[in-house]
């Protein structure tokens, strides 16, 4: 941490900015200019709120240079974590992986009339909510583990594998039951219990962004759950809340680069809920993978005009043909390939 002192500071003050830092347990290296003093307090802390420093007289600011994320960081571990799944797919490597399938499972033959598409186009995960964060009580709030079993059961059938949302700790049990990567959406991103019940789980976590989370937020949270024992996070990005109202959300194509320079974690993008608006969820796919994603997921729907959540950010079965052709060539052209 550096604390540049007040130019107007005296030497009363300087004394007291040291002392109490000491008192902190850091090691303080003073240099004094002609017009400024600057003082350099060296200690690893994590948990240290430089709130408490900025407050004392005589300090203009304070700057904290080491992240208080470690377990997340790049600084921490160099290579890039790699998610193997039992069939042999991968997620973090060289080839891109793509998920698919509808916002909410409905019934049997939607289910399987959607896997079976996603699946003879190249997805090699179904997506699919079984417990719905609804912004309204009144809506369709999935149907549970009934869900969940429709889903295992489609997955199988297509050869696929399933990614699924949990928005409590008393679900991950069925979880470890159904799914083989635990979504955690963007509404409960900052549940801080409920990420330590999911570091204890042997099940990957996407960890979906928060609506108006900064990146040093979400990756805070992704330490909760590796901090308590779980290593398999991937980060997901699914759109900001912003000024804008033409679309539903703001999808940061900035944070795919930027995470992969702050951590080592596998990003996912989600275009569906990044843009909210299906003939632009392909645009953001393509752009999602042109700056680096590992994977992509999206909402596909055989009849989205009636689906019971998201309908109208739901790709048709033929878009999403046309998307894997698109985003096949430009991983391509960046030196990747679609799993
Ligand atoms: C979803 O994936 O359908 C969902 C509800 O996502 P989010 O948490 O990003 O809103
Ligand atoms: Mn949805």
């Amino acid at each position: 941490m550096v604390v540049v002192v007040e130019q107007n500071a005296s030497e009363k003050d300087i004394e007291g900015i040291i002392k109490t830092l000491q008192d902190f347990g850091f090691d303080v290296h003073r240099s004094t200019g002609v017009n400024q003093t600057v003082l350099g307090a060296i200690g690893v802390k994590p948990d240290f709120d430089t709130r408490q420093v900025e407050v004392l007289p005589g300090v203009a600011r304070v700057y904290r240079i080491t992240e208080p994320y470690k377990l997340a960081s790049r600084t921490f571990k160099q290579e890039k974590t790699v998610i193997k799944f039992k069939n042999g797919l991968e997620i973090g490597g060289k080839a891109i992986v793509v998920m698919a399938g509808p916002c909410s499972v409905e019934n049997e033959n939607q289910i399987f009339t959607i896997a079976k598409h996603v699946a003879e186009s190249g997805a090699k995960i179904l997506r699919g909510g079984a417990f719905k964060p609804r912004t309204s009580p009144y809506a369709f709030q999935g149907l549970g583990e009934e869900g969940l079993k429709l889903m295992r059961r489609a997955a199988d059938e297509f050869g696929l594998l399933v990614v699924t949302e949990a928005m409590d700790s008393t679900q991950i049990g069925l979880m470890e039951q159904y799914a083989d990567i635990i979504q955690i959406g963007a509404r409960n991103m900052q549940n801080y219990n409920f990420l330590k019940e999911l570091g204890k789980s042997k099940k990957p976590v996407m960890l979906k962004r928060g609506l108006s989370a900064t990146f040093e937020e979400w990756l805070m949270s992704a330490e909760y759950i590796l901090s308590s024992g779980n290593k398999q996070v991937l980060l997901c990005e699914r759109g900001i809340r912003t000024f804008e109202t033409a679309t539903r959300n703001t999808m940061d194509i900035s944070a795919i680069p930027v995470i992969h320079s702050k951590s080592h974690l596998p990003i996912v993008a989600d275009p569906s809920h990044g843009i909210g608006i299906r003939d632009k969820v392909i645009p953001m796919a393509r752009a999602a993978v042109a700056a680096g994603a590992d994977a992509i997921i999206v909402e596909v729907h055989h009849d989205p005009d009636r689906a019971k959540s998201d309908g109208a950010q739901s790709l048709f079965p033929e878009q999403f043909t046309e998307m894997m052709k698109q985003i096949s060539v430009i991983a391509e052209a960046i030196g990747r390939t679609i799993a």
